[in-house]
């Protein structure tokens, strides 16, 4: 008999494919072993058996494997249900899955891998826009693959750049095919066996009388061991003895000590004895139970819990809950941002048994997490994670908590698998038959609705642990001010006013603008031209302190212009408002202050967030500016005031959520003013003080905002009314994108009528070159969502096999943000 497998491989293609295999490899393998195969003309990929049988394919003759990477398989059968579902639903590839899924060490390939060459400092105004992409890209990531390169720089021909890139010594290759994962060792040391009797031991001691140091080290290596019988790490002994490495090296090199290497997981836990939880208040404690009552009925349940009203806290009853049952805890979080705090908080009560995983971990910080879960380790029962946790391979998994359920970062936007974490998770928790807990101050209107509709549980706290009072929101009108003079740069008197009170009061504030830089646009005060993007249709945006251009969209960068390029006049204004700016006018207004600013420009690397956060929770800086970065369930004891420099840009943009956003951006920022003792003050600037959303923030009103949103979009035809999947076009050519978007419109429109609609082009339609086409489709809830995927998959290949299109690139968003 002839065995084959059938393999996934980390490529976007639509089929898996089939390689032969021998008896004894058909005994071996399991479903979820990683497998080498070859690909292509000569290609090596890992690939993992999906499933093992004994039917030749037709269209081919299949090659044999290279080689069987695993013992035992690394990826469990649920992990394949939910990579199937996924797979179905957001209409990708289990490839594109397995890609998002594993982290990358367990990726084997032949392919280039290109890493940042962190030897030499590079002067990033040498760099050509492409250079520089790649580059910047390597600041993210610790090696990019030939196939990251192309996506990055959206063209096939990257090998010219790559090799500019290595000539100014940018960046290097490593071409091989090894496992990137290296656990990470750590250094003991011993008294060598020789010296072990007390005999031998004597005799060594005299004979080190003369060499002091080497006596002291050898005395303080043998009090250790005496004290405990754990092995003694070198940094131990150096520390203990204050002695140097080198002198530790002479006596290993003498044979006189002997050093040898453990294994060692990386994300440490050294905090000292644990707490035990915290009593919960009668309202904590009545939705602790609602909660658990609701479980019982309902997969998932929704709690909304206004801000800083203890929902963590009565998350940690139910993680105890789980865990005291020998089960695992996915805590699922939007943002990294947020898990400085969380990990703090939760290694109190649970010490070792918390897991981090995101993706600012190194790839083998990632594996050891894999593992631990995958071996139901203690150290790994509660996992907390930004949404690319929901693939870890869990083996007990007992519940789900999504926190701030409502954020729009659990969305994977690019590239796919653009799935969303939190109804992937609902869909994970099925597989496992058990509960997911949904949380939020500013329930996302899908949740919400769901709620309504009695297809998830709901549970509310309407009260402020400690009863401290709700922040009191103020809006300001801006207008009005400027009218009336009342504005020094971008701050109403109100504002100033409030501040200087709240500083000495000794009290911290933190003001809140969406944009980062300096300033958005800067234009030509005599000819009104101002900077593009070369590759973008966007403008450029300054950032002072480099005193550079730079694109939001593609990375490109410039040196501030001197003179409009248009004219050449030298009068360039600078419009609009990012987080740069407020900081600058901040310094001058409060000198002396100590002012911090958080935003993506202030976070890069791994410890970005955490130093400022760390920073400001110590009262070490007075005014905290930044992005919504700093809204999202951050909990900081002494801020009294909350500034919202300009609410009307967010309300404005051009997107059907874009007020239901606003609302929850503006109440999250709002609960980060007073969370402890003395009622938090919000001042929000506005031009428009008398909008709808800005009402229902200023008297905490989610109901009215629900039920004004919800009417429009069933008005609208919108989500989550109707589901929708976007279609976007992308192509450097406009006239190709323009007529192949044109012809699938239309051919969608043959089957789907009204309900498809465009193709249009988005408010920046042109990206790195490309330029970008939308279509959207609606599909009431009565239609078969299955049957309409299947519809658009055979008008997508229809449209592939069309060979004026076929460098079109289509890409489908199913419930799109
Ligand atoms: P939320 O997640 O709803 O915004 P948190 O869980 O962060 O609220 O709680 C707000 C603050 O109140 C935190 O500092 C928390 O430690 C404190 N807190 C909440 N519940 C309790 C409790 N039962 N006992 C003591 N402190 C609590
Ligand atoms: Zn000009
Ligand atoms: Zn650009």
């Amino acid at each position: 008999m002839q065995y084959f497998i059938d393999v996934i491989i980390p490529v976007p293609l639509k089929k898996l494919f089939t390689y032969s295999i021998t008896i004894s490899e058909a005994d071996f393998l399991k479903i979820g072993m990683r497998v080498a195969v070859p690909f292509g003309k000569s290609k090596i990929y890992t690939g993992i058996v999906a499933k093992i049988h004994t039917v030749p394919p037709l269209a081919y003759e299949a090659k044999e494997i290279h080689q069987i990477l695993d013992d035992v398989p690394i990826v469990t059968e649920s992990q394949l249900k939910l990579w199937q579902w996924i797979s179905s639903y957001y209409m990708c590839t289990l490839g594109d899955i397995m890609r998002a899924a594993l982290p990358s060490a367990f990726i084997l390939e032949s392919e280039t891998i290109l890493s940042k060459n962190k030897t030499k400092t590079i002067d990033e105004s040498i760099l050509k826009d492409d250079e520089f992409l790649v580059f910047e890209a390597l600041q993210y990531q610790t090696s990019l693959k030939i196939h990251d390169i192309m996506n990055i720089l959206d063209k096939k021909n990257v090998l010219p750049v790559i090799k500019r890139l290595i000539e100014k010594e940018a960046i290097f290759l490593e071409e091989e095919v090894y496992e990137k994962y290296k656990p990470k060792l750590v250094r003991y040391v011993k008294l060598h066996s020789n010296f072990t009797s007390e005999k031998a031991l004597q005799n060594l001691l005299e004979s080190l009388s003369r060499a002091p140091k080497q006596h002291l080290v050898v005395m303080t290596l043998f009090m250790l061991s005496s004290k405990t019988k754990k092995p003694i790490k070198v940094s131990e002994l150096t520390e203990a003895s204050k002695a140097s490495s080198a002198i530790v090296k002479s006596l290993i090199d003498k044979g006189i000590l002997e050093e040898y290497y453990i294994q060692t997981d990386r994300v440490q836990y050294d905090g000292a004895e644990n707490e035990s939880s915290k009593q919960l208040n009668e309202y904590q404690l009545k939705a602790l139970e609602e909660i658990k009552e609701s479980f019982a009925s309902h997969n998932v349940t929704l709690l909304h819990g206004v801000t800083s009203s203890g929902k963590t806290e009565v998350y940690v009853k139910l993680i105890e809950e789980t865990i005291n049952k020998g089960k695992q805890v996915l805590y699922l979080l939007p943002e990294i941002a947020l898990t400085t705090q969380l990990i703090t908080r939760l290694q109190n009560y649970f010490g070792e048994q918390v897991s981090v995983f995101h993706s600012k971990y190194s790839s083998n910080e990632r594996v050891e997490v894999w593992n631990n879960v995958l071996e139901g380790k203690a150290k790994a029962k509660i996992v907390l994670g930004a949404r690319s946790s929901i693939f870890l391979p869990f083996t007990n998994l007992g519940l789900i908590i999504v926190d701030e359920e409502h954020e729009q970062s659990f969305k994977q936007f690019d590239p796919a698998p653009r799935y969303h974490a939190r109804d992937t998770a609902i869909v994970l928790a099925n597989i496992w038959q058990t509960n997911v807990l949904l949380g939020s101050a500013t329930p996302s209107l899908e949740s919400y609705f769901n709620a309504k509709q009695n297809k998830y549980g709901f549970v509310e706290i309407n009260k402020r642990y400690n009863n401290v009072l709700m922040p009191d929101i103020e809006l300001v009108d801006i207008k009005e001010a400027r009218k009336k003079k009342r504005m020094k740069g971008h701050f109403s008197e109100r504002l100033v006013l409030e501040m200087t009170e709240t500083l000495e009061e000794g009290h911290q504030i933190i003001l809140f603008q969406n944009r980062r830089g300096f300033s958005p646009v800067v234009e030509c005060a005599t000819c009104g031209n101002s900077p593009q993007c070369p590759n973008c249709d966007v403008s450029l945006t300054y950032h002072q302190y480099r005193n550079q251009l730079r694109c939001h969209y593609c990375g490109y960068v410039m040196a501030m212009l001197r003179e409009c390029m248009a004219c050449g006049s030298h009068e360039l204004d600078r419009k609009g408002l990012g987080t740069e700016q407020i900081e600058a006018e901040v310094k001058i207004l409060f000198p002396g202050r100590k002012v911090s600013r958080m935003d993506l420009d202030t976070t890069r690397g791994k410890y970005g967030y955490e130093k400022i956060i760390t920073a400001f929770e110590q009262q070490e800086v007075d005014i905290l500016v930044g992005t919504q970065m700093l809204t999202k369930g951050l909990d900081f004891r002494n801020v009294k005031l909350v500034g919202v420099m300009n609410a009307d840009s967010m309300l404005n943009f051009p997107d059907f959520r874009a007020h239901e956003r606003s609302f929850q951006l503006l109440l999250q920022v709002a609960g980060r003013a007073g969370r402890t003792d003395i009622r938090g003050k919000v001042l929000i600037q506005t031009y428009n003080p008398y909008h709808n959303i800005l009402q229902q923030v200023s008297t905490n009103n989610y109901n009215e905002m629900f039920n004004e949103q919800i009417n429009d979009r069933y008005n609208f035809k919108y989500p989550p009314v109707y589901k929708q999947i976007k279609i976007t076009l992308k192509h450097k050519d406009y006239n190709k994108v323009d007529s192949a978007s044109n012809w699938l419109a239309k051919s969608l429109r043959n089957v789907f009528d009204s309900y498809v609609l465009g193709p249009e082009s988005p408010p920046v339609s042109r990206i790195r070159n490309q330029f970008h086409k939308n279509i959207l489709i609606k599909i009431p809830k009565k239609q078969s969502l299955s049957k309409t995927k299947e519809a658009i998959i055979k008008i997508n290949n229809s449209f592939s096999s069309i060979k004026d299109f076929r460098s079109v690139r289509v890409i489908l968003n199913v419930d799109n943000f």
